[in-house]
């Protein structure tokens, strides 16, 4: 049953309330489905489809948002409080495009008055990890950085036991993606966007006018335009979309992995090196904000605040990597959430997903954790599963046929990108705007105008 939020005050003018409120009259009243319409449509309410509202709301586009869940619901992969958003990448084409999103965030905050992204600084270290050319993207972007040695880092922060040198970048902090995603949508309604959730689109048909978007009961959806930012559930939904024959054999395979991360106390909870009751105010221009614009701001800022003690980490040792970052709301504030990086269960399509977590997955962290967090109480007091939807060498998937965008950019670190990724969605879904189309879009990121990266070794 949609709930329909398109009562919003702001731009989009009463027909599209109108419509709005139609269609929840109609559908409960059992009537026949109203038709909706609108100039986009987005498939899927994460942080992908909600950055695309908002750019393309700013662009004065009547949006329409269907989401089959809830925003940033439990079962996708946008969820919850804590992201890690760091300019870490031996491949310095990222770090350049997290340079690029910087704007965006700040622009976000300001415009929700929320604070979305806390600094703590990153830490990478183990002895996988290749820190030169990390270094090297860093110094290319003139970010700040420090090599320390394992005693230094270890004096710095006594809750990490090093065994290597380690990277540090003072920039990188922790998102909220949750809270980002509420922002973004926030944003676009108050320029007019509406949001339709418990709508899940089966299929897309082209029309002679555009674009007809078909729900499972018998709703339907027209645009000139249509967004699929479907999550870990793209590929059970490729074959429902009106592409040319060869489309699907040129996408990279995609493969969704149920992924766990797990809440570990803190031994130390508030105490920190510099006795700071929460996390240090941003310089002014900083790389990403961290002062906090607003009261509400202020108050989730006057929150205990562990991340000055403790700072995101990327740790490559055997195996695959593990991440780790101050939990924020969803770890009460109490917790450092710690996660090994693509250790999850591959499925076939999110639908596959029984958000249970194997004893496994779980003795490894616990392992991880006893062995190299001498700060953290080795036993998690909290477990959550979250989707991945990987390309094979963790490069996102951006490009458009005909008026059908794609945006499929995860692979586990996709959402730092959010509000860039948005007006790259926005240039591939208005190409006739004239500074817009494909030129801003990273051709490497575009399986049908761009040259598919051959890569072996993935993103690091
Ligand atoms: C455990 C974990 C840790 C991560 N850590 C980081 C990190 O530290 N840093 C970082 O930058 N990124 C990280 N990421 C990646 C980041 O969270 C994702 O890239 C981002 O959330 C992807 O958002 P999305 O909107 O593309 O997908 P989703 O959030 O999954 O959104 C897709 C939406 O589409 C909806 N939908 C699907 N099918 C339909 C349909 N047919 N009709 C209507 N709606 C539909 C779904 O319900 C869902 O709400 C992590 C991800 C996970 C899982």
């Amino acid at each position: 049953m949609a709930d329909d939020d398109a009562g919003a005050a702001g731009g989009g003018g009463a027909s599209r309330a109108a419509r709005g409120a139609a269609s929840a009259d109609a559908s409960a009243a059992g009537a026949a489905p109203v038709r909706e319409a609108a100039d986009v449509v987005i498939v899927g309410a994460g942080l992908t489809g909600a950055a695309a509202a908002w750019r393309l709301a700013q662009a004065g586009r009547d949006v329409l948002v269907l989401e089959r869940d809830v925003p940033a619901g439990r079962l996708g992969s946008s969820h919850g409080s804590a992201r890690i958003l760091r300019y870490g990448y031996a491949d310095g084409f990222y770090t350049s495009l997290l340079r690029r999103a910087e704007g965006g965030w700040r622009e976000l905050e300001r415009a929700s008055g929320r604070r979305l992204v806390t600094r703590t600084g990153c830490v990478d270290f183990g002895p996988e990890r290749r820190i030169a050319p990390v270094a090297r993207a860093f110094a290319a972007e003139g970010l700040e950085h420090e090599v320390l040695a394992p005693q230094e880092a270890a004096a710095r922060w006594p809750g990490i036991s090093f065994d290597s040198a380690a990277l540090f970048q003072p920039d990188a902090g922790v998102l909220d993606a949750e809270g980002t995603v509420a922002a973004l949508l926030d944003a676009a309604r108050s320029l007019g966007a509406r949001v339709l959730t418990g709508w899940e689109a089966a299929s897309v048909r082209e029309r002679a006018a555009g674009y007809e978007v078909l729900a499972r009961d018998g709703r339907r959806a027209e645009a000139g335009r249509v967004v699929v930012a479907a999550g870990g559930w793209l590929p059970g939904l490729l074959r429902e979309l009106p592409l040319a024959d060869g489309c699907l054999e040129r996408l990279p395979p995609l493969r969704v992995m149920q992924e766990s991360a797990f809440h570990f106390p803190y031994r130390e909870p508030g105490a920190t090196p510099a006795g700071l009751p929460g996390p240090p105010a941003a310089p002014p221009g900083g790389a990403i904000s961290g002062a906090a614009p607003s009261d509400a701001a202020a108050s989730e800022a006057d929150a205990p605040d562990e991340a000055a003690v403790w700072p995101t980490f990327i740790h490559m040792g055997s195996g695959l990597p593990v991440y780790g970052l101050p939990g924020g709301r969803d770890a009460g504030h109490r917790g450092q959430k710690v996660a090994r990086f693509n250790a999850g269960r591959p499925l076939a399509d999110a639908s596959e997903q029984d958000l249970a977590v194997t004893q496994g997955q779980r003795r490894d962290v616990v392992d991880f954790v006893r062995e190299r967090m001498p700060g953290l109480v080795p036993e998690p007091y909290a477990e959550t599963t979250c989707l991945f939807t990987n390309t094979p060498n963790e490069d996102f998937v951006l490009d458009r046929w005909g008026g059908v965008v794609i945006a499929s950019p995860c692979s586990g670190h996709g959402g730092k990108f959010a509000p860039l990724l948005g007006e790259l969605i926005r240039d591939l879904a208005l190409p006739e705007e004239p500074a817009r189309g494909l030129a801003a879009v990273p051709e490497r990121f575009q399986p049908w105008h761009g040259s598919l990266l051959e890569h072996d070794g993935g993103v690091s």
